[in-house]
């Protein structure tokens, strides 16, 4: 099943984070890239496991599973079933679950910050990637073998048409 890029990832920012792994999966020439990833429920914090294969036919597998889970006491600013939002948004990092009020911060702790406790009607949340993780990121796939020096110079440039096999990324939640 193809899909374009631009088809599941609505956020432009990690659509830039995207091309670059999708470019350094090509560039890896069918052997895996794996990085790990949050994709947290309201009730469990949950580490997923990301693999991006390309093959000599431009197709891009992507298969991402649980690693870790561990509960925690709901957060309803996470339950994708209240659907009534306030017009203010919060950004989530989509690599590390936290989240930005004045500083990243973990979800209870911007719950917290942000008087969300307390709140009548929730905010909604938009995803991104948060700097640390943009620089864990790019410094793994500098790492890479087969890499041009000073990659992350690069990372915007559109790739050539992929087909994506994809179970589940981050971004698309
Ligand atoms: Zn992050």
């Amino acid at each position: 099943m193809g899909m374009a890029l631009d088809q599941f990832v609505s956020s432009p920012e990690i659509r830039v984070v995207w091309k670059a792994i999708l470019q350094q999966a090509r560039k890896a020439g069918g052997r895996p890239l794996t990085f790990t990833y949050r994709c947290d429920g309201p009730a469990e914090r949950r580490r997923m496991q990301a693999t991006v294969t390309a093959d000599r036919h431009s197709t891009i597998d992507i298969v991402s599973a649980v690693a870790r889970t561990r509960p925690r006491p709901p957060v309803p600013v996470l339950d994708h079933r209240i659907t009534a939002r306030t017009d203010e948004q919060i950004r989530m990092c989509s690599w590390c679950a936290r989240v930005w009020a004045d500083a990243w911060v973990s979800i209870e702790e911007a719950c917290r910050r942000l008087g969300l406790l307390e709140a009548t009607r929730l905010p909604a949340i938009t995803h991104g990637i948060c700097p640390p993780c943009m620089d864990t990121l790019t410094e793994d796939l500098d790492a890479s073998p087969g890499l041009l020096p000073h990659n992350r110079h690069h990372i915007t440039t559109p790739p050539p048409r992929d087909t994506l096999r994809i179970t589940s990324m981050p971004g698309t939640a």
